[in-house]
């Protein structure tokens, strides 16, 4: 009897290894993007046709490939950019691995036009599942054209997991745009179905790149900072404290200049934010860590997604000092936590400014007041609360501490209650009903009121069109990335009609696409009673503070806000004269 084990066929071997660096149109937008940056060049276009599905096309001035070379360039492990083991850890190029042309050409029917400059006429390849179907001489420009259609016309299996168009082109400019962000010396645009839906010219000064991508309002809410010691360099863009997202895709890392995802930064950063920003909220940084090839591993991961720190703990304690140190600056930003550590020398490597910076931010601005209640309150951990029904209700109200929390006497002792949290929740249940039973009112404008939104958010406005006009938010397209808001819920005031709207969108961005149902209209009432609800850092009349409280009553009342916040916390009658050492009878 023959043995079980075969080897397999190459065509098979082949879809597998491609199966690790390619699962979608964008994986292979972004190797082509990378094999463009790396080739020096200083204009690169990128077009995609049907999502990608169709047709991706990217193009670029760079220095091509010599003749000889190019079914050099469509063999697995065949790379210009590395020669031994040890220049692995010296990598200056995107690419290294010699996977990415292979991977692509196995998969479709692709392209290569390419020319370098001391050649009068260039090299055309033309390849179908891997095999190369014709090579020739060919006149084109310098640089390289690499284009490829039909992706994985011959996996059928495969291209059954890829979604529709919309979002396939949404995981391509991602990727596109990340590389862009990290490369304003290069132009690029970007062309989809025939329409440029980026176009980004070359800059001296990052900050020109980056407001073009992130949109000037987000810009506003920046500020940079640079860090260096000796081998390592933390510079970028920080959001201030008054600014906060409810995802984190606003989180941009960079490893000399790769864009990747890595756990040790992003606790970095967000412990940087603890107590600054509410919890479960996240900022917004572009953080660019530039230290030795040599410190650190890139090749651990099929796409090159994720690094490998040499001293980890080094570049933890370099981001999250860094950033630390710009809210130090801002004056009601500091922390306890801060205070120990400056105490422990872990900020006696001041940051300086970074000479990137053109315009300076200020650092208190930004509706400072709006946002201040929304530090989170430090609820310790073991005392949840627990509010035993509406017959416990606090009967009296003794003041308001901090302007935040309102303070009162119950039944079972001592009651702070978060004004903001509190309110937040009456208001949801009661916009909630109100949507319920069809009297949610809303408001015409005359004059329609345009908004400017990125693509990532006109994606997520056109896959809710339904919800928003459900909730009296009528809003259509007028233009490229321009939108007209005709109608929106009364309860919104016109002046803060942009900031609400940008907020649902990126709410409803935290959503997993697959859960419709009535998530959406809940995550809007959330958004919408969250920025009706009255401040932290607000003084309240002792009527208000009675109305408020006397309101929370007719609710079935769940010890959190809409947002999963605590509304109140009791310090327990025995608790207090357990701290007097009181023999309670
Ligand atoms: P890697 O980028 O890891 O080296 P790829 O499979 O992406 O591997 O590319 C193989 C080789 O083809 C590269 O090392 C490079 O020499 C050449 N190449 C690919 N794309 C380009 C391009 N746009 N311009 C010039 N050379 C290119
Ligand atoms: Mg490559």
């Amino acid at each position: 009897m023959s043995g079980k084990i075969e080897i397999l066929p190459e065509s098979i071997s082949r879809a597998i290894a491609a199966g690790e660096v390619i699962e979608r149109p964008a994986s292979i937008v972004k190797e082509l993007v990378e094999n463009a940056i790396d080739a020096g060049g200083s204009e690169i276009i990128v077009e995609l046709k049907g999502g990608g599905f169709q047709l991706i096309r990217v193009q670029d001035n760079g220095e091509g490939i010599d003749r000889e070379d190019v079914p050099l360039a469509i063999q697995r492990y065949a790379t210009s950019k590395l020669k031994s083991v040890e220049d692995l850890y010296g990598i200056h190029t995107l690419g290294f691995r010699g996977e990415a042309l292979p991977s692509i050409a196995s998969v479709s029917q692709m392209t290569i036009k390419t020319r370098i400059s001391d050649s009068i006429s260039g090299t055309i390849l033309i390849c179908e599942g891997g095999e190369i179907k014709r090579i020739a001489e060919v006149g084109c420009p310098i640089g390289t054209e690499v284009e490829v259609k039909n992706i994985f016309y011959n996996i059928p299996v495969k291209r059954k997991f890829l979604k529709s168009i919309r979002t396939e082109l949404h995981h391509s400019l991602n990727h596109f745009l990340r590389l862009s962000l990290s490369h304003p010396s290069i132009s690029f645009r970007f062309i989809h179905d025939g329409r440029v839906l980026y176009e980004h010219l070359k800059a001296e000064d990052p900050w020109v790149r980056i407001e073009a991508i992130l949109g000037r309002e987000t810009c506003h809410h920046l500020t940079t900072f640079e860090f260096e010691d000796r081998d390592i360099t933390v510079s970028g863009f920080a959001s201030l404290p008054t600014f906060s997202k409810g995802t984190a895709d606003g989180i941009y890392l960079y490893v000399n200049r790769r864009f990747v995802k890595d756990r040790v930064i992003y606790r970095a950063i967000l412990e940087a934010y603890r107590h600054v920003i509410p919890t479960g909220k996240f900022p917004m940084v572009l953080l660019f860590i530039n230290l030795p090839p040599s410190a650190v591993d890139v090749n651990i991961h099929p796409t090159k997604a994720e690094v490998k720190f040499l001293d980890q703990e080094k570049v933890f304690h370099a981001v999250m000092g860094t950033l630390r140190s710009i809210h130090e600056s801002i004056p009601g930003a500091t922390d306890p936590v801060i205070e120990d550590q400056k105490k422990d020398g872990l900020y006696s490597k001041k940051p300086t400014r970074s000479p990137w910076q053109k315009k300076s931010y200020p650092l208190l601005s930004l509706g400072a007041q709006e946002n201040n209640g929304n530090r989170t309150p430090m609820v310790k951990e073991g005392l949840n609360p627990e509010w035993k029904g509406a017959e416990n209700i606090p009967v009296r109200i003794l003041g308001q501490v901090q302007g935040t929390y309102i303070l009162c006497e119950g039944e079972e002792g001592v009651v702070f209650i978060d004004q903001h949290a509190a309110h937040e929740r009456i208001l949801f249940e009661k916009y909630k009903n109100q949507f319920e039973t069809g009297t949610l009112l809303s408001e015409r404008f005359l004059i329609p009121v345009p908004i400017e939104l990125s693509i990532a958010e006109s994606f997520i406005l056109e896959s809710y069109l339904e919800e928003f006009h459900a909730m009296g938010i009528e809003i259509d397209p007028v233009g490229d990335k321009t939108y007209a808001i005709r109608s929106i819920p009364s309860m919104i005031h016109q002046r803060d009609l942009k900031e609400v709207l940008k907020g649902i969108l990126d709410e409803l961005s935290f959503l997993k696409r697959e859960r419709r149902g009535t998530e959406p209209i809940q995550t809007m009432l959330v958004t919408l009673s969250c920025h009706s609800a009255i401040r932290g850092n607000f003084i309240l009349r002792k009527e208000e503070m009675e109305e408020l409280v006397n309101n929370l009553t007719p609710f079935n009342l769940t010890a959190t806000c809409p947002h999963g916040r605590p509304i109140f916390f009791i310090i327990h009658g025995g608790e207090l004269a357990k701290q007097f050492k009181r023999n309670r009878r």
